[in-house]
């Protein structure tokens, strides 16, 4: 642990904070910070100062405004849930105060975790910064751009189809999507169910797969929920690695991965083999219909009598969209097209990785198939979605995938991608710490 108090660390975050997050370079990550953290400091230094602090002692944490923390807003970064208040915590910030995490506030976001770039904020875009011109990724924008800024240790976002893994590999951070089921969605206020799971950034492996070890495990309130073993770095003798034969928008980012797989498996003697995954292209046209189906109906409880807003009031075009999308797909007329034919894709997908995953221990992919696009500019829906047509699958398949910051085209970070089979996240950290010692 640092020789710094938790009370002197949080000072020199906040004081970054104000420096370079609404003003100078208006990074905008931030959409509330929490009141009592100088108290709750002095309490977590006290108990450091008596041997009896827990596992996160020390660390301050960033949380996606979709989870609540009680006493603080999730508003969604949407005007529907602008002044909602959290009643209760989430139980993976149960966890986290447990384990005297010090939560420093509530981070920017596309809207209800709509989106891939961080635009569709109803509080102004985040920004990137690294590259402060360019979209950071989304949705889960302000966690990630938190973490690159210097504005705290770790963060939580949400993953549904990439929103985790997305902003980590343009903001040049770790970023962890773990299994379907890992991790308790219980206070996630969902975009859609069967596909979200709640996740870490942090700047290095060690340190994401710290905070997932706190937040993992069964949980009564989340049926979902497995028992799992101990998130930890192991040592790793023989690895077979896995490479999908994909073709991407930018072939510079192919290229890097592929140089540093060479780089690893000449090092560490690891075996590196071509693999067949032809269901992968069916990622976005399945996803999408699950997506806009799910969040339709988790939306219906926003109808203006218990929370916030009416949603379709208050909402930007994008959460418009699904809602509209979502309630034509579910019409009884369509029973059976839609949304039951993309579970037949999902399960068909998930087949595909368990059987890849019989000659390969890990898969390993960019994340993001290009770079990040200038803020504010114009693209099309179908370009704004294809941005995770290489995280999605994972969510489909119900995997734990992490992306690693492995270098920079154009001054811009670029995010590799390690997904591994269903609950074996010890092998995925394991492989991302040794890529990092050759980063
Ligand atoms: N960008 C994807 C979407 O807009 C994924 C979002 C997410 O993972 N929350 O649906």
């Amino acid at each position: 642990m640092s020789t710094q108090s938790t009370l002197d660390k949080l000072k020199s975050y906040l004081s970054e904070i104000e420096k370079n997050n609404a003003k100078g370079k208006c990074i905008n990550a931030f959409l509330q910070l929490n009141e009592k953290a100088f108290e709750q400091a002095k309490l977590i230094d006290e108990k450091i100062k008596k041997g009896k602090a827990g596992r996160l002692a020390g660390k301050i944490i960033a949380i996606k405004a979709n989870i609540n923390v009680k006493g603080m807003n999730a508003s969604c970064a949407s005007l529907t849930l602008k002044d909602y208040t959290c009643p209760y915590d989430a139980s993976v910030i149960e966890k986290i105060k447990k384990e005297d995490g010090l939560i420093i506030g509530m981070t920017n976001m596309d809207e209800f975790a709509c989106g891939s770039s961080g635009e569709t904020s109803a509080f102004g875009a985040c920004k990137n910064p690294a590259a402060l011109d360019l979209i950071p990724g989304g949705s889960s924008s302000g966690s990630a751009a938190s973490v690159a800024a210097g504005f705290c240790d770790m963060a939580l976002g949400s993953d549904t189809g990439g929103s985790i893994r997305n902003p980590a590999s343009h903001c040049g951070v770790v970023g962890v999507k773990p299994s379907y089921g890992l991790v308790s969605r219980y206070g996630l206020i969902d975009l859609s169910m069967s596909l979200d799971q709640i996740g870490a950034f942090a700047k290095k492996a060690e340190d994401a797969a710290l905070l997932l070890d706190v937040i993992k495990g069964r949980d009564e309130k989340d049926a979902t929920t497995y028992q799992s073993k101990e998130i930890r770095i192991e040592k790793l003798n023989k690895l077979r690695i896995g490479i999908p034969n994909i073709k991407i928008q930018d072939k510079r980012i192919s290229e890097l991965i592929s140089k540093k797989i060479k780089e690893i498996a000449d090092k560490k003697g690891w075996q590196a083999k071509n693999i067949d995954l032809r269901h992968v292209d069916l990622a976005i046209q399945t996803y999408y219909p699950i997506c806009y189906v799910e969040f339709f109906s988790g939306t219906r409880k926003f109808d203006g009598r218990r929370y916030g807003k009416k949603i379709e009031d208050a909402c930007g075009p994008e959460v418009l969209r699904r809602i509209l999308g979502g309630s034509e797909i579910s019409k009884a007329e369509f029973k059976g097209l839609y949304y039951r034919r993309a579970l037949r894709a999902k399960q068909l997908i998930k087949q595909e990785f368990e059987s890849a995953f019989k000659d390969a221990d890990c898969i390993i992919m960019p994340t993001v198939p290009r770079l990040p696009h200038k803020l504010g500019s114009k693209i099309s829906v179908e370009e704004m979605y294809g941005y995770d047509a290489l995280t999605i699958p994972a969510n489909l398949a119900e995997i734990p995938a992490l992306s690693l910051p492995i270098g920079k085209i154009d001054n811009i970070p670029v995010g590799m991608q390690i997904l591994c089979p269903h609950l074996k996240e010890n092998v995925m950290f394991s492989v991302a710490r040794e890529f990092e010692s050759i980063i």
